[in-house]
């Protein structure tokens, strides 16, 4: 691969590159709009201003070395508290950040088969519902781990049962997903921990989408699940901050009830071990931008647990409008109720729903759609009550277009794109 073009001869000053950065947005769907963020929400404004100046100021600094830098190394562990006090996570327990909920996941995975291997299995496998997040069978692939993805029931909630069937002695993790990304509801989490524990297995949770806001929308609505360490038996937990922690990309958490679980995820060369000292780390990534650890600080300092809440606030209920308006529209249907800042809308057969969103889009509104079982996807972001009717109206007459035309559409793109 060459490129003649984007690696001048002469260097360009910023002044020109700030004008064609700008143009190469020209077209591009104000993030603002929030509802169209399929995989994370958007931020709300002010903690957005405040983790960008944040950012900034510890654009040079690097969390590798972070013990050189004492203002670094205390943003880092004030955020391990705040991340351990908003999961629960217990006085003999430990937090480590890291770069994404893949890393976290991966973690998890890792520290399950070193101890599994300590208890002797060679063979290890690992039991996660089929609505469980793909970096689960990432983890498995590097670490050699296989992987037992079980059926979920009716309204995709992991079956306890079947879970157990699916489990065996060589089995060294079960998770369970708070919520999953595809359907947005909560795993039986107290129910998966006791078959761990029956299997004396590690548990951990996936929280990567609800850790930040679950306990939050419990303040609002009493009914959302447990999902973290206050259900017994829970080992770990995964919680992305950059999810509806609101933080800017690039940091997630993972937790663990004891310190000593810690330990099977930490890596360590001893001195000597090579050419220069020795080397520990707890997680996968070695340079990491402190910038990124700094606006999280920034981001939850300026957002405060009461303005968790009151985006939690918003969240639930826009989840409810658009899951009732959705539900109100010929063709559509909600077969489960919002849980976690995710809405799915399901089609009576017929509906294309590929083509409902292609609809969608040509009137400004990028709807993702899962493939399996195909349905509209949509993750909320706080704040954004105001553009749920303006949306619903647009569904409807989308909706009405593909009926009248029976269009079908494909359209190819994969969990990224
Ligand atoms: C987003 C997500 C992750 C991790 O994704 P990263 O992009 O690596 O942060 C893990 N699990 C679930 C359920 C997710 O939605």
């Amino acid at each position: 691969m060459t490129s003649a073009s984007a690696f001048p001869e002469q260097g360009i000053p910023w002044r020109t590159l700030e004008q064609e950065l700008t143009a190469y947005q020209v077209g591009e769907l104000p993030y603002e709009r929030g509802i169209f963020e399929r995989y994370w929400p958007a931020y709300p404004t002010e903690v957005y201003l405040a983790a960008r100046s944040a950012q900034e100021m510890f654009a040079h600094t690097n969390l590798f070395s972070m013990n050189a830098l004492p203002s670094l190394k205390r943003i880092e562990r004030e955020l391990r508290e705040i991340v351990g006090g908003v999961l629960g996570v217990p006085e003999t327990g430990a937090v480590s950040l890291t770069v994404g909920g893949t890393e976290s996941n991966f973690l998890a995975v890792k520290a399950a088969r070193r101890r599994g291997r300590m208890l002797g299995i060679e063979r290890p496998n690992l039991v996660i519902p089929m609505t469980g997040h793909p970096s689960f069978d990432k983890a498995g692939d590097e670490l050699g781990v296989e992987i037992r993805r079980v059926e979920v029931d009716a309204q995709y909630r992991a079956v306890p049962e079947l879970m157990r069937a699916h489990s065996d002695e060589n089995t060294i993790l079960i998770a369970g997903s708070a919520p999953s990304y595809p359907q947005g509801v909560v795993d039986p989490v107290e129910e998966l921990a006791a078959i761990a524990a029956e299997r004396n297995t590690w548990m951990h949770v996936d929280a990567c989408v609800g850790g930040f806001l679950l306990n939050s929308l419990r303040e609002v609505d009493p009914s959302t699940p447990r999902f973290s360490f206050d259900v017994p038996g829970v080992w770990s937990v995964s919680a992305d901050l950059h999810k509806f922690g609101f933080c800017l990309n690039g940091i997630s958490s993972f937790s663990v009830r004891d310190r000593e679980l810690q330990d099977f995820h930490t890596f360590t060369l001893p001195e000597h071990g090579w050419h220069y000292r020795g080397y520990q780390r707890v997680g996968f990534a070695g340079s990491r931008p402190g910038g990124t650890l700094a606006a999280a600080w920034a981001t939850f300092r300026t957002m405060g647990r009461d303005g968790y809440v009151r985006s939690a606030a918003s969240i639930h209920r826009s989840a409810r409008r658009l899951a009732e308006g959705a539900a109100e529209i010929d063709g559509l249907r909600v077969d489960v109720p919002p849980e976690a800042g995710i809405v799915v809308v399901f089609a009576e057969p017929g509906l294309d729903l590929e083509s409902v969103s292609a609809q969608m889009l040509a009137r400004g509104w990028d709807v993702s759609t899962a493939l399996t079982p195909p349905s509209l996807h949509i993750l909320l972001s706080p704040y954004m009550e105001h553009v749920i009717d303006p949306f619903l109206h647009e569904l409807r007459e989308a909706v009405a277009e593909v009926r009248s035309t029976g269009a079908r559409a494909t359209t190819a793109f994969t969990y990224g794109d």
